[in-house]
């Protein structure tokens, strides 16, 4: 067994919504991601499970939320997965700026970081986002749209910003069992990056005393999921986290991935995904998201589901 996990970078970050249909908006036509998936949680099939990211939602591009319509906001905070950072050009920030003040989205002022520049802002429900315009190669190709081109597309995740009072177990886990190194540190923010590197593979620890704790609820994030190639890869990472004294779930089947989920010691909710099998396992690529997805076993109640959901049109 290997003494470190081998991850691949981040596989998706799933977060919390309110109306699934300004959030389905938000996305795909502000943002240019493409819906790839159209589910429901299958911890509470009344509700749905929404996904974004490229062409075909591969891993690394992958945001997804579980919309509860009424829902009250959270606060993005210390204990969190706080900022969801995607890729972008450096070339294209003007374009960002201009596109996000025309849709009448405020964006934060602009940040240097690591000698990017990051345009933060949020989305309706006020999760934190940020578009970091990054010199880096990043080969990556943007979903299809007719609202962003592609010169200017995202291009998948860039970075997972996790906010803590001390970054010292988590960065401890990250190291001596996740694989991940320490790439650069910048005033209270310390980033990590699995082995092979580049946008999408960053995980930034931000110790910010002035941050307030977090709260769950709309407009913040469920957990956070990071990259393996294959099946042997992910039972090699389980069984290292359960040998570090982690309390790691079970190998769970989510039709799209397989997932282990553990909790880091700064409370934030981890996951483990396999890059196999993908979102184009149960419905063909021209027309990903545009039928409601069931599991297996939630086939039979179909009807029943498809009529308690909202509609997104
Ligand atoms: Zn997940």
């Amino acid at each position: 067994m290997n003494a470190r996990a081998n991850l691949l970078g981040l596989h998706h970050i799933t977060a919390i919504a309110a109306d699934p249909k300004v959030n389905r908006d938000f996305y795909t036509r502000v943002l240019g991601l493409r819906f790839v998936k159209k589910s429901v949680n299958q911890d509470d099939p009344g509700t749905y499970h929404l996904y974004y990211g490229d062409n075909v939602g591969s891993p690394g591009t992958a945001l997804t939320f579980f919309p509860w319509m009424g829902l009250r906001r959270g606060r993005p905070g210390t204990g969190q997965a706080y900022a969801t950072g995607f890729s972008v050009p450096a070339s294209s920030l003007t374009y960002w700026q201009k596109r996000l003040s025309e849709l009448k989205i405020t964006a934060e002022p602009v940040e240097s970081r690591f000698g990017d520049r990051v345009l933060p802002f949020a989305d309706p429900d006020g999760m934190r986002l940020e578009l970091v315009a990054t010199a880096e190669s990043d080969p990556r190709t943007p979903a299809p749209s007719a609202d962003v081109p592609a010169e200017h597309g995202i291009r998948g995740f860039h970075s997972g910003t996790l906010a803590l009072t001390s970054g010292t177990a988590t960065a401890a886990l990250l190291t001596d069992v996740m694989g991940c190194r320490l790439h650069q540190r910048e005033g209270h923010r310390a980033r990590y990056t699995t082995a092979t590197g580049g946008p999408g593979t960053y995980v930034d620890l931000l110790a910010d005393p002035s941050l307030p704790r977090g709260l769950t609820g709309a407009g913040t994030v469920h957990h956070i999921a990071f990259r393996v190639a294959d099946d042997a890869d992910h039972v090699a990472a389980h069984d290292l986290l359960v040998a570090h004294g982690f309390h790691v779930s079970n190998v769970i089947d989510r039709a799209y991935f397989k997932s282990i989920y553990y909790r880091e010691p700064a409370g934030v909710l981890f996951e483990i995904a396999t890059d196999q099998p993908g979102f184009a396992i149960d419905e063909p690529v021209e027309s990903l998201g545009a039928k409601l997805s069931l599991p297996p076993r939630l086939e039979p109640h179909r009807a029943e589901i498809e009529a308690a959901l909202p509609s997104l049109e």
